[in-house]
């Protein structure tokens, strides 16, 4: 077990790709300043943005997209907690946590100085009726298996339908200004780039397979726009090209109401007839960090653009859970865990105000896999506010895609910036 030291104490709710690269920046700027923990309900993280392309070309994600995180920590002097959090007192800035490795377990009690949330979400597929018997997914390496099975061994050649459920977005980014004159907006659907991309891995599954093709899928959205944070130009351009290549597309669907065997219910009254339905469900905040003074009216964490609560400084939050997180990117994560590690630096003397206090300008970086060895490649900062919006789809980002993955493994998960930046240069061509 992690013993009080006398260093003040860093402990972070958490361990994919934001809690583990916030404790790897903390580390980085603070040096030997700080103790660190994380703690996580796994004790690895999960690479979940490369599933589909294993469920589509016929791997067990199990078996690639899990890496060891004890070992990785350990590296960097970081302890870590095979724990489940069940609360979070904030006035008293103790963590209860449960081990986690057996059914069983008695709570323990953690105290912090300084607390980073970085729990990610719920994935509530639980809230859809019919999802259990008559659902698929990619987000996890149950879900992406029980699929790649399916397709292999039950698909009965009917219909294929591909979309997001309604996304309920809490007050706590509303305001928030990213570029002169932007702001953060309301999202009716946390994460589109997986649904856009299951669908044309799915058209190349099934032409390979001589099953049909893109005239089989149908996409849906709740929202007016499928994947509008990768923003207009780049959603027109995406939706002029599956047009064309045959696919199917219904918007302004609200929410899923239930699947049945042979079809998806929606909100708005209409029924897709569907044999797979494969869906990206709500994504809600955990139950016990819901009512926290931290926490926006749905339970996302508040922070301002520092990743800073505004209420106690000494609470941050980062990736999914942060309340100005939307779209839920892990590309956005990314972002933020840098500055978090840049203000605990200033706030410990080894980094400059001047350097430390540089807001978040979100980005939507996304790399889809398209089946056949290509990929799409969106840029994009538009639906904050910013000019960029940028759509590459070919070979090269398929290759970045399956080298990112790689390269954060190989480094530990600690991809230097220049990683990011040479892959815009190659995907983007400039
Ligand atoms: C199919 C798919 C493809 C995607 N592709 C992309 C992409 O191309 N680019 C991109 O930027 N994003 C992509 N995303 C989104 C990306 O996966 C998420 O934004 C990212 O995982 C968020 O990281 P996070 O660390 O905030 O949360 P998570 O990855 O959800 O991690 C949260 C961590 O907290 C732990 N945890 C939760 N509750 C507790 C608890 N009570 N106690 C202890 N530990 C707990 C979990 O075990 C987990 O390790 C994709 C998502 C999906 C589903």
């Amino acid at each position: 077990m992690p013993h009080y030291d006398g260093r003040p104490h860093v402990l972070i709710l958490g361990g994919n790709f934001a809690g583990l690269a916030c404790a790897q920046k903390v580390r980085q700027y603070l040096g030997g300043k700080a103790r660190i923990t994380v703690i996580d309900r796994k004790s690895y993280l999960l690479f979940i943005p490369n599933i589909p392309a294993d469920v589509f070309e016929d791997r067990n994600p199990a078996l690639h997209q899990r890496m060891d995180l004890v070992p990785i920590l350990a590296k960097d002097d970081i302890d870590f907690i095979h724990g489940e959090v069940t609360a979070v007192d904030i006035a008293a800035r103790n963590v209860t946590f449960r081990p986690a490795e057996r059914g069983g377990a008695e709570d323990h009690v953690e105290h912090y100085d300084y607390v980073i949330f970085a729990l990610g979400a719920r994935l509530a597929y639980d809230r859809i009726e019919g999802f259990a018997e008559h659902g698929h997914t990619v987000s996890d390496l149950y879900h992406g298996e029980k699929l790649r099975r399916y397709l292999n061994t039950r698909y009965a050649g009917g219909p294929i339908a591909i979309g997001s459920a309604r996304f309920h977005q809490g007050d706590g980014a509303d305001g928030l200004e990213p570029y002169p004159g932007g702001s953060i907006p309301r999202a009716l659907a946390a994460c589109e780039g997986p649904p856009v991309e299951v669908m044309m891995s799915m058209a190349t599954w099934l032409k390979d397979r001589k099953l049909g093709g893109p005239e089989n899928v149908t996409v849906f959205t709740p929202a007016p726009m499928i994947a509008e944070d990768a923003g207009e130009d780049v959603v027109k351009q995406l939706l002029t090209l599956a047009t064309k290549m045959g696919f199917n597309y219904w918007n302004n669907t609200q929410d899923i109401t239930r699947l049945t065997a042979d079809a998806i219910e929606f909100a708005d009254g209409r029924t897709l007839p569907a044999e797979v339905k494969i869906i990206f469900p709500d994504w809600v905040p955990h139950d016990f960090v819901k009512g926290l003074p931290v926490s926006d009216s749905e339970g996302f964490i508040k922070t301002d653009l520092l990743m800073r609560n505004p209420d106690h400084p000494e609470v941050f939050a980062c990736g999914d859970c942060a309340a100005v997180t939307v779209p839920k990117l892990g590309a956005i994560g990314h972002q933020q865990s840098d500055i978090i590690g840049l203000q605990l630096g200033k706030i410990f003397g080894a980094v400059e105000a001047e350097k430390a206090d540089v807001p978040l300008k979100p980005e939507v970086l996304c790399i889809g896999d398209m089946g056949d060895g290509k990929a799409f490649w969106i840029h994009s900062n538009s639906w904050f506010g910013g000019d960029r919006q940028i759509l590459k789809m070919g070979r090269v980002p398929y290759f970045l895609k399956m080298r990112y993955r790689d390269m954060f493994f190989a480094a530990d998960g600690k991809v230097p910036a220049w990683g990011l930046d040479a892959a815009a240069l190659i995907a983007e061509g400039h």
